[in-house]
């Protein structure tokens, strides 16, 4: 790599357009649109009549009017993510959105028409060489067309959203967003927010976390009647859409949109609650750290000391590749291109947004990742985490065509989070200060809890409060019970809770904003844990399985490519090599003292 950037570096998007009022722009949406209009005009009503080659052509031309509308969107919300202040850049982006969504209105018949076509013309597509490519596109239609409703009905629901289902969350948003809070010695009083509020029990004093806790748990509880009922209302409502598709399983929705089934949930979520105790042991662990007894509920969050540290965009740049480089050359290959390609924007400025994410829309445009660098050493697993997601749509993009690129949503972590596992095993085998080590480790682990042992108890929780639902309103208090429950099981007497923590299901947004979704965080860092676990045992003979694996994006269900590697999602041994992971972490963690 020649000169290598000395601080975080801005993206060019110049290969995609030249500037916001680019005519190029126009003109390919214009181009878009019109196609988009002729396939329309050629085929609406006629999808079920066409032979495998005919559907094959259709298919291939529909994919290329997706990515001619791709492209301009992609540039306008790319621009607006390091610009949102900018006028010229927020009216590109809404006339964009508009013109292509009139675009995707008028293509939305493909899909509705392969759901809907008769069992005997499903089965001849799939049997059919032509189709090859299409298949999980179509047998993806075919699976979710039994629990489509008519046309006009689902128009109704759609509409009836917006003062229902939408309407409660948003209220549920908006209530939130006013709370405000005092935390003696931290900013104005009366000016913090629950973000702010919640940040503070980071905090390394004590005393502000409990101040910080007690401050969120008074709030909750004041509120917890109002967004008892918000949830009532939105769990009842999910109940009764299901009973109208046709599902039985509150989770039915959840597992057909993420290509799972029930028996991999209850495979994953029976593993990781018999592996609470080792959970426990590490909280246990961390008490005589900080110097404890035992925890209370506002140490679980306390930072490790000689936690987060420094480190230079270059430090970022060079640790990322050569963990990447460990893993395989062709890895760190795909992922400097990044840098010298000019596709990450790492600078921290005025107008930019937060966080950090990788955009891959479309296979054939080079992705983009955007990144906040502020020296921190948690930038650095950023970096690794979203150069993961490039190298997943690097590798994807060379080999699928655009309704096989996307890997399908348990699996979109995958190479994101092995890319964070990569580089804390390499920065972990170069530290020689035990007390680095320590911190290091124990990072790690609080990550894997935070997002595996925790999200299944929500999860649980979830499950367990729509049951209650089924039979009835549940009172507050009941939901309390459920959750209080749940956090026994998780933590048994390694952390001391009090009543005052029973209201803490009302402050998780994911259980108000979706149903289910907890659960997949788990899924994704307990898949990765195993393959991280095979890759410890097999050595350079996993790699090309796993690079196959990431190169296949979204061709298959998630079940169907992991058994590819042998792997099988059903199995609770499957999800306990994962776990064991955890294990071997905390057992290091405790060995250590
Ligand atoms: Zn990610």
């Amino acid at each position: 790599m020649s000169n290598p950037p000395a601080s975080p570096p801005r993206w060019s998007l110049a290969d995609l357009y030249a500037s916001v009022t680019d005519p190029a722009l126009d003109l390919d949406l214009d181009t878009s649109l019109r196609l988009a209009s002729e396939l329309a005009g050629a085929f609406r009503d006629r999808v079920a009549s066409l032979d495998g080659p005919a559907l094959a052509a259709m298919l291939r031309q529909y994919e290329s009017v997706l990515a001619g509308l791709y492209r301009p969107q992609m540039f306008a919300s790319l621009t607006l993510s390091t610009d949102a202040a900018d006028e010229p850049t927020r009216a590109l982006s809404s006339k964009v959105g508009e013109r292509a969504n009139g675009a995707f209105n008028q293509l939305r018949f493909v899909d509705l028409e392969l759901g809907r076509a008769p069992a005997e013309v499903h089965a001849r597509w799939l049997a059919d060489p032509a189709l090859e490519a299409f298949r999980h596109h179509l047998a993806r239609a075919r699976d979710a067309a039994p629990f489509a409703l008519p046309g006009p009905v689902e128009e109704a629901l759609s509409t009836k959203d917006l003062t229902g289902r939408r309407a409660w969350t948003q209220l549920y948003d908006e209530l939130v967003a006013g709370w405000r809070f005092s935390v003696e010695g931290r900013g104005e009083p009366g000016a913090l927010t629950l973000a702010d509020v919640r940040s503070l029990r980071e905090d390394p004093d004590r005393e502000v976390r409990l101040r910080a806790t007690e401050a969120i748990q008074k709030q909750l509880a004041e509120s917890a009647p109002t967004l008892g009922f918000i949830i009532n209302t939105l769990y009842q409502d999910h109940r009764l859409e299901n009973g109208l598709r046709g599902h039985l399983d509150p989770v039915a929705p959840t597992m057909l949109d993420d290509e799972l089934s029930r028996p991999v949930l209850d495979a994953l979520m029976t593993a990781v609650e018999a592996h609470y105790p080792v959970a426990q042991r590490y909280f246990r662990w961390k008490a005589a750290n900080l110097g404890l007894p035992v925890l209370e509920s506002h140490d679980v969050l306390a930072p490790q000391p000689d936690g987060d540290r420094e480190a230079s965009w270059e430090t970022a740049r060079d640790e990322v590749l050569r963990a990447f480089g460990d893993l395989d050359p062709s890895v760190a290959e795909l992922a400097g291109r990044f840098f010298t390609e000019g596709r990450i924007d790492a600078e921290p400025r005025q107008g930019k947004r937060d966080g950090a994410f990788c955009a891959g829309m479309i296979p054939g445009v080079a992705p983009r990742v955007l990144v906040n660098h502020h020296g921190r050493m948690r930038d650095v697993f950023t970096l690794a985490h979203e150069l993961g997601h490039g190298v997943h749509f690097a590798l994807a993009g060379q080999q699928q065509s655009l309704l096989n690129y996307w890997p399908t949503s348990p699996m979109a972590e995958t190479a994101s989070v092995f890319g964070e596992l990569v580089l804390g095993r390499n920065l972990l085998a170069h530290e020689t200060d035990p007390a680095a080590r320590k911190a290091m480790l124990a990072a790690r682990v609080e990550d894997a809890l935070g997002t595996i042992h925790r999200q299944v108890s929500f999860t649980r929780y979830e499950l367990r409060t729509h049951e209650a639902r089924a039979k009835g309103v549940v009172p507050v208090e009941d939901i309390a019970a459920i959750w209080t429950g749940e956090m026994d099981r998780l933590y048994g007497d390694s952390v001391r809770r009090t009543e005052r923590d029973r209201f803490g299901w009302a402050a998780i947004p994911h259980l108000v904003h979706y149903r289910f979704y907890c659960y997949s965080y788990a899924f994704g860092q307990l898949l990765v844990f195993a393959l991280y676990d095979l890759w410890e045992r097999e050595g350079a003979a996993f790699v090309p399985k796993y690079l196959r694996l990431l190169a296949s994006g979204g061709r298959d269900r998630p079940e169907a490519l992991l058994a590819e590697l042998g792997l099988d999602v059903r199995d609770p041994a499957f999800w306990s090599r994962g776990l064991a992971v955890v294990t071997r972490m905390v057992d290091d963690l405790t060995a250590g003292g």
